[in-house]
């Protein structure tokens, strides 16, 4: 399916000179949004994924939907002071801005296979963090999806060693 028609580009936000990529078209069309989820589904069972991570905030629509059709776990990445119990952290860069991410320490288990899920995929700092995250927590990144990838942001240089999925291309 091409998802290209489904994502708004809206400039100068959330500050000038960015020119940002709306997914939420696509998440309010049925067929398109379980498409896409499908797709990052299929990619998923080939790589025997044990839980599903995913950043604030986008991250959770497509990966919560994934983690469910497997049937397996969901483990949130959020900022700092989001999440309840004790956490490890790490600080990253963002195309705008810097912030800390933190998961639960417990969430994920030593040797456990880990599927990283964000709706796009930029610089690759928040995927950088989030690969940190899951490795300090003993997990094995065995892949990563993203609905859309900026390419001229070479995030995926980040990702070098890693498996990455990603639906559409800017
Ligand atoms: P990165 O860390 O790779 O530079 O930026 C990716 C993160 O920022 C993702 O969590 C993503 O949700 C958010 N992000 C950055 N730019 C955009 C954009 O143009 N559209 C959307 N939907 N998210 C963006």
């Amino acid at each position: 399916m091409d998802y290209n028609e489904y994502i708004e580009i809206v400039k100068d936000y959330p500050k000038e000179g960015i020119s940002f990529k709306d997914i939420t078209p696509l998440m309010n069309d049925g067929v398109a949004y379980r498409s896409a989820v499908d797709e990052i589904v299929a990619y998923a069972k080939e790589k025997e994924i044990d839980i599903v991570v995913g950043p604030e905030a986008r991250g959770f629509i497509i990966g919560c939907p994934v983690s469910y059709a497997l049937g397996v776990g969901f483990a949130p990445v959020r900022k700092e002071g989001k999440l309840p119990r004790e956490v490890i952290k790490v600080n990253y860069g963002l195309e705008y801005g810097e912030n800390v991410l933190t998961i639960h320490k417990d969430a994920i288990k030593p040797g456990q296979r880990v599927l990283i899920t964000d709706d796009l995929l930029a610089t690759g700092g928040t995927i950088d963090a989030t690969i940190k995250l899951v490795e300090e927590l003993g997990g094995v990144v065995a892949g990563c999806a993203f609905l859309v990838e900026l390419t001229y942001l070479d995030g995926k240089d980040k990702l070098n060693g890693y498996d990455v999925l990603t639906l559409m291309r800017y």
